[in-house]
């Protein structure tokens, strides 16, 4: 199986581009931030989102069976059965779920699928440690980043496009503050591998991200 890791802060485009790239190349594009996303909303339907202590951690973890699913070639997420795909996508979610992935049970408990997948599919997969701690062995790794401010005025398009009221200096200061949760934690910090290839988008446009990586994959396996 070919397995691609792309990993890089929030807002780098990972998603868009990795999902373009998949399907360009006829893989199965994972992504790994809807599983962190799902058990953010598992703990905020418990009421525990706010305070993720040890036991309530393992009460996220018992009452939260986490699937991915292929639908049309598109990814889809269950929560014990409910299809949660676009609940995930909210502010709230975002920091809850940098908050639940720096605990390491909760990324324990989901290596395995992510692993399971990968082994089974030819796979570009996205998230924070996918080259460092899930796929250590991908054929491809790739780092993908680009400025902060370039970052979070993506993200504020994307959010008032969906019909979000939100502003630029907000949508900044979160992509700040996850860019500082993500890369000081001390369980799988968001760095690259010594063998990923650094790929900035800051002056690439949508197109030319896609291309980039989809010529970097080509060259590499
Ligand atoms: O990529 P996305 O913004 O959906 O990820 C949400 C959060 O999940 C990130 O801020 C990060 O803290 C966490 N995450 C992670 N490891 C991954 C993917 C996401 O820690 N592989």
């Amino acid at each position: 199986m070919i397995n691609v890791a792309i990993d890089g802060p929030a807002g780098a485009g990972k998603s868009t581009i990795a999902k373009a790239a998949a399907k360009a190349l006829g893989y199965i594009y994972v992504d790994t931030g809807a599983l962190y996303r799902t058990v953010a909303l598992s703990a905020q339907k418990l009421g525990v989102l706010a305070d993720l202590s040890d036991e309530n951690i393992q009460k996220v973890i018992d009452s939260s069976v986490v699937e991915l699913k292929y639908i049309d070639g598109a990814q889809a997420v269950f929560l014990n059965g409910e299809d949660v795909s676009s609940l995930i996508r909210t502010p709230e979610i975002s920091m809850g779920a940098s908050a639940v992935s720096a605990k390491p049970s909760i990324r324990a408990f989901l290596l395995g699928l992510q692993q399971d997948i990968a082994a089974k599919n030819n796979v570009i997969m996205d998230g924070r440690d996918i080259a460092t701690v899930v796929l250590p062995n991908a054929d491809v790794k790739i780092f993908l980043f680009a400025s902060p401010e370039c970052r979070a005025q993506r993200r504020y398009k994307e959010l008032i496009e969906k019909g979000e009221s939100v502003m630029y200096e907000d949508v900044l200061a979160d992509v700040n503050q996850r860019d500082y949760q993500d890369s000081h934690r001390e369980i799988a910090p968001l760095k690259p591998s010594k063998d990923s290839i650094m790929l900035d988008t800051s002056e690439l446009s949508l197109e030319e991200s896609i291309d980039a990586v989809i010529q970097t994959i080509k060259e590499h396996i």
